[in-house]
């Protein structure tokens, strides 16, 4: 390395300006760094919080027998794959994995990919092309709207639930031809609010497309995706993510033997990447044991969003925020504007509860929210602890225009 002291590069220059534009609009991200074990009770920089925004909705990411079935298959199996699974990298407990995720979700294949992401990239690359004609959901979740992106088809973007829109634009794709696509999330990760995923399945069935919904955050926490979307309500591919309610890392896809072969010859982010830890694949498969054989903590998760819910209610009106009509464990508490949700999500943090403030470009400008998200391993003293401390937070005036 040359010592030489010289002055900041073009690039640097470029990004501090565009840094301190987002600085200026209360729009900076940075992170936090929790110390040891990621459950309700977190500890950061030494200060003990309790967290309302994982998607761990069932505790099971600290859930000692998943953390036992990983670290087993850790001591017999190693850390990596090692290659990718068409090469060498396929373990025994990754297929375990697939044959048991697809029994639960009633369907005759599962692939796993490394990451919703890659997941979603893959897919729908795979089975879209310039051709075709894809009909998204306006707030669909970022990798499904860049997948879509990424496979080249038409781009049609619905506004939200809008079943009608829908439709049109359906029509106006049978008229172009090529295949067609509808996409959407099943439970929308920043609203809380539900995709009618039975009413877009027979759609997509009478107009001869194809359905693709990412359960991301409902696979765990909802009925067994064959109980939810039984016969002709089912979504043709279904999408879960295994990072969220069970706690591990990964995701997959579930459908036909035919979806399935064709994925392992064409979706590239699975062909071209490293198979995931066989240990954490280990993990999963203890978790959905968990979830199939003690529906105790799905059952807990409702009461805790019920009591969540009354108890925000209770607080009456006048609040400087809006509680989202949700029955999902995604409580979406609409601010407004950016800069008040970071104030009202610093103070809740200095009363030890850490809420996500979520602000533009993830969601629409003037609709920053905190977004509480519940599991079913938090109790009624840190619910009850959570609404009194909002009820109690007194947010800076409005200052801008
Ligand atoms: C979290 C999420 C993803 C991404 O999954 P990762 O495994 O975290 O990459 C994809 N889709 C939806 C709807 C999600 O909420």
């Amino acid at each position: 390395m040359n010592a030489l002291v010289v002055g900041p590069s073009l690039l640097d220059v470029r990004l501090s300006h565009e840094l301190e534009r987002l600085r200026a609009a209360d729009l900076y991200r940075q992170r936090r760094v929790i110390d040891g074990s990621h459950g309700v009770r977190l500890s950061v920089g030494g200060k003990s919080c309790i967290s309302f925004c994982s998607n761990d909705y069932l505790g099971l990411a600290s859930d000692p027998r998943v953390a036992e079935a990983g670290r087993a298959a850790l001591t017999r199996v190693g850390t990596g794959s090692g290659a990718a699974a068409l090469i060498s990298g396929y373990n025994a407990e990754h297929a375990r994995l697939e044959e048991e995720l697809a029994d639960y979700c009633g369907r005759e294949r599962v692939l796993l990919f490394s990451s919703g992401w890659a997941a979603n990239l893959g897919l729908l690359r795979a089975l879209f092309g310039k051709d075709d004609t894809l009909i998204c959901d306006e707030l669909n979740h970022a990798s499904l709207i860049d997948g879509a992106r990424l496979s080249g088809a038409r781009y049609v973007r619905a506004p939200h639930g809008d079943i009608a829109a829908i439709e049109a634009a359906l029509i106006g794709a049978k008229e172009r031809g090529g295949e067609i696509g509808i996409v959407s999330d099943s439970i929308f990760s920043m609203d809380g609010d539900e995709a009618e995923v039975p009413t877009l399945a027979r759609l997509a069935k009478r107009s001869g497309a194809t359905l693709i919904v990412d359960d991301a955050h409902g696979f765990g926490v909802q009925p067994a995706p064959g109980a939810r979307y039984p016969g002709a309500d089912a979504p043709e591919v279904y999408v879960a993510t295994l990072g969220k309610s069970l706690g591990a890392s990964g995701a997959f896809v579930a459908g036909s033997e035919a979806l399935i072969e064709f994925l392992i010859q064409r979706a590239r982010t699975w062909v071209f990447s490293t198979a995931p830890p066989p240990a954490i694949a280990a993990a999963a498969r203890a978790a959905l044991a968990i979830i199939r054989s003690e529906p105790d903590h799905q059952a807990q998760l409702a009461r805790n969003i019920a009591r969540f819910r009354a108890g925000i209610a209770a607080l009456g009106d006048g609040l400087p925020f809006r509680l989202m009509a949700s029955t999902t464990p995604i409580q979406p508490l609409i601010v407004g504007d950016a800069g008040r949700a970071m104030a009202l999500s610093r103070a809740l943090f200095e009363r030890g509860y850490w809420v996500a403030a979520i602000r533009p470009p993830t969601v629409p400008a003037g609709t920053s929210r905190l977004r509480v998200t519940l599991s079913a391993a938090h109790d009624e003293v840190q619910i009850d602890g959570l609404i009194e401390a909002i009820g109690s937070c007194r947010l800076p005036p409005d200052t801008r225009r």
